[in-house]
């Protein structure tokens, strides 16, 4: 065989194409994997749509998507700590590893990531060559979903354990797939409170699947309104902000503790004011989060699975690669969770 079905930005415009491409090579240090099944991330929906971001960014051709699972059936003739049959998803962002940070292995830190089906051949494939130091080997046990969602939910880690959360009150702006496991991850880590909002019903009933403490509509119900409900008399300690939505981040900032930390994932389309004096007279800290720590991100990830976080309600919808286009229609419709698409059947 020689060439492969894969899902490919192949026009300067809206859409994704289901094409024979050819099968990608295997270099000495890569591992080629079978992809079993994928998610579709915003990101993949930015580039479907052809947005502004996904015009300047993106080269067409260009075989997308970068969340998945998949088994290896390849091993590059330097790769020794993997084998054929190995499940495993990867990191995204293939680093360069020889910069400053790179080399101090802060590789999450590279400032020349490239990323897999942004601008690097991606996952949705029915094979992917990717180099061996992006390969995430699971552990056994954890559902083949879950498995393939790895890298979102190594966005809501990564942002949910940034700053300590036991014992503390923590406030989520944004009820999208990674806001909601997000707060599971707070919750799971020991927060008191976690207090999820968003404007959107259908997100909110899908984030209450996970049991926070408050799903909050924030179109008629305030913040101000939620800490008096819950006894809170100095604000939120810590918040994730997953929305990008500047409403949603001035309303976070009003309702912060003294001293208050917030961990920023969401990503704004354009500039937009703040209140600077919040900041400043309230001591807050506001961190930026990019993608995840390698590999501390999916250490955490597997280790908090098999401690019992659940994140199997965030996916709402499944589907045959097939039928991709149904799974952009719901993605795009905004009131999914996560939509998984399986590219093999397993017995
Ligand atoms: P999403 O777009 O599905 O979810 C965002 C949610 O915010 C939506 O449900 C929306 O209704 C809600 N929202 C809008 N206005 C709001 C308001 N005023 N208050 C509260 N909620 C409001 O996104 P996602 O896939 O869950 O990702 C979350 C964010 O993180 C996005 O901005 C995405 O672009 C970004 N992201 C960042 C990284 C990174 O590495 N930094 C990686 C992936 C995604
Ligand atoms: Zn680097």
């Amino acid at each position: 065989m020689t060439t492969m079905k894969a899902l490919v930005k192949a026009k300067s415009e809206p859409g994704l194409w289901m094409e024979d491409v050819p099968l990608p090579e295997t270099g000495i240090n890569d591992v080629l994997i079978e992809i079993l099944r994928t998610g579709i991330c915003g990101t993949d929906v930015h580039i479907y749509k052809w947005d502004a971001w996904a015009q300047k960014t993106v080269p067409v051709p260009m075989v997308v998507g970068h969340e998945f699972v998949g088994r290896i059936v390849e091993l590059g003739s330097n790769v020794k700590d993997f084998k054929v049959g190995d499940i495993v998803s990867g990191e995204g962002h293939v680093v360069c590893g020889r910069c400053r940070n790179c080399m101090a292995g802060r590789r999450h830190l590279c400032a020349e990531t490239s990323g897999i089906g942004v601008n690097r051949p991606g996952a949705y494939a029915e094979y992917l060559s990717l180099p061996v130091t992006n390969v995430w080997h699971h552990a056994p046990g954890i559902a083949r979903d879950i498995q393939s969602i790895f890298d979102p939910l190594g966005n809501a880690v990564h942002t949910a354990l940034t700053f300590p959360v036991l014992g503390e009150d923590v406030l989520v702006t944004g009820a999208g797939p990674i806001g909601i496991m997000a707060a599971a991850v707070a919750k799971h880590a020991g927060a008191r409170y976690t207090v999820i909002t968003d404007v959107n019903p259908k997100r909110l009933e899908i984030a209450k699947k996970m049991k926070p403490t408050m799903a909050v509509d924030v179109r008629n119900t305030s913040l101000a309104d939620v800490q008096t409900e819950l006894g809170m008399k100095e604000g939120f300690d810590v918040g994730l902000e997953m929305s990008g939505n500047p409403v949603a981040f001035r309303d976070m900032l009003a309702n912060m503790c003294h001293g208050g930390k917030i961990a920023m994932l969401g990503i704004p389309d354009k500039e937009f004011e703040i209140d600077w004096n919040e900041i400043v007279f309230n001591m807050l800290t506001i961190k930026g989060i990019y993608g995840r720590e390698m590999y501390e991100t999916w250490y955490k990830m597997t280790v908090m699975i098999q401690g019992g976080l659940d994140i199997e309600p965030v996916i709402t919808h499944r589907f045959n690669y097939t039928h991709f286009e149904q799974g952009f229609e719901v993605m795009c419709s905004g009131n999914s969770g996560k939509v998984v698409l399986t590219w093999k059947e397993e017995e």
